[in-house]
């Protein structure tokens, strides 16, 4: 695909944490020769590749948010001339420094979880079902998205999923594996969130995912959360919900018409936006506001698409989730410029701000901090304090104090249905 001209480079200042998250995504970041990562949460490719980078928190030295998670794009070609670089160790700590400025920023390099050391009762390495992004587990549940298989591929360009299941991670997960991971990293990771995707999977794919969902909920009691390609039976999303899926995304990536057919063929032949929509429309008035996102990509489409697509899936009753484009290795995209800091500040300036007037409740659910993106309640911090910025902040506050019975009741354990025995083992 041609590549389009770089974006301008930033004029270089002391940024806050969520503006460095923007720039960092945007810019990648060299490691320092002798900078010591021993013990860190190695570069996962697992999924979509998106997790390429290393994971990094940021302390915001705010009472609106403490730390911001971000997983910072180290591999890719674009990141080998970034202006950031990472110095340090686990004793010193690490610092990201900017050579423009020579602005210094003191960061947390977080450490593996030990549970990706350990096996499954089937043999496969924890690491190899489930990966932590920020404070949450992902998961690739299904065979691998069927969008690689039509000859030519119609997979997404910006995606490598398919050279991922089966390499970077296991090409099977049953039921049991997903289980055991999922208790391991609540024990002793403390996860609350636990995110299963699986791409397009023609009509199976809801069908497919809902024992996992039951599974999860039921013999480790977390938070889930499923992201697949639209379904037309819209009647599928009512079982997944009976099963007691939390959350639903739907990953519309753009708005343009010609954009969404150049960046995502398999998804225009075979769904259309509309579909995205409409399946999107109905899942938000089945679950609680705020329990149903649409997933845009920032940084491939003029921007001006990008904030129209966020108004239209806040005004679906849907919560907006913004991922800055990353020319990830091995995409067909891999040779595009990551989008400029400008742009993408825009952006999250605008998204906060479109939760903001829709009073959607971002950043409520316990310890769900997502590094691959940055989170709507991250952006609080791109704002001017006016009277509409506290209402909004104490609003938040005040739900999430509100919702803590709720939550607590959600990450209980559901019992099985009378008769029905547990899927523990049970080898999908
Ligand atoms: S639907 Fe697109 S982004 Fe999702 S797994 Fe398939 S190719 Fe990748």
């Amino acid at each position: 695909m041609t590549r389009p001209s770089p974006p301008p480079p930033r004029p270089p200042r002391r940024l806050n944490a969520c503006e460095l998250e923007i720039d960092l995504f945007c810019h990648g970041m060299r490691l320092a020769p002798d900078v010591c990562l021993d013990g860190s949460r190695a570069v996962s490719r697992t999924r979509a590749g998106l997790g390429s980078g290393l994971e990094v928190v940021l302390p915001t030295g705010s009472r609106v948010k403490r730390d911001i998670w971000v997983n910072v794009p180290v591999a890719e070609r674009f990141a080998e001339t970034s202006p950031y670089s990472l110095v340090g160790n686990a004793r010193e700590g690490h610092r990201i420094v900017d050579d423009r400025s020579g602005e210094s920023y003191r960061v947390r390099v977080p450490a593996a979880p030990r549970w990706y050391s350990k096996e499954t009762s089937r043999g496969i390495p924890m690491s190899r079902v489930g990966v932590l992004q920020g404070t949450y587990l992902g998961i690739y549940i299904n065979p691998v998205c069927a969008f690689w298989n039509y000859a030519p591929p119609l997979n997404c360009r910006f995606c490598t999923t398919g050279q991922n299941v089966g390499v970077s991670e296991a090409t099977e997960k049953t039921i049991s594996d997903v289980v055991e991971t999922c208790r391991a990293a609540r024990a002793e990771s403390g996860v609350t969130f636990v995110h299963l995707n699986g791409g397009f999977q023609g009509s199976r794919g809801l069908e497919f995912a809902a024992p996992y969902v039951a599974a999860i909920k039921r013999e480790v009691g977390m938070l889930v959360g499923l992201q697949l390609a639209p379904e037309r039976a819209f009647e599928r999303y009512d079982a997944v919900i009976d099963a007691g899926v939390d959350h639903l995304s739907f990953c519309l990536e753009l708005l343009d018409p010609d954009w969404f057919a150049r960046i995502c063929p398999g998804k225009a032949r075979i769904h259309g936006q509309h579909l995205f929509l409409e399946a999107m429309t109905y899942c938000a008035k089945r679950l609680p506001r705020g329990a149903v996102s649409g997933e845009i990509i920032a940084g491939l489409e003029p921007v001006e698409f990008t904030l129209e697509a966020i108004d239209l899936i806040a005004d679906l009753g849907a919560f907006p989730t913004v991922c800055i484009f990353r020319p990830t290795v091995g995409a067909d995209l891999e040779e595009w410029p990551p989008p400029s800091y400008d742009e993408m500040r825009r952006v999250m300036l605008h998204l906060y701000d479109t939760c903001r007037r829709h009073w959607i409740p971002i950043g409520i659910a316990p310890n769900i901090e997502v590094s691959l993106v940055v989170n709507p309640d991250d952006a609080a911090l791109l704002m001017d304090r006016g009277v509409a910025w506290y209402a909004y902040e104490a609003w938040r506050r005040m739900l999430g104090l509100v919702a803590r019975p709720l939550f607590r009741h959600r990450l209980r354990r559901r019992p099985p249905p009378i008769g029905e025995p547990p899927s523990h083992g049970r080898s999908r």
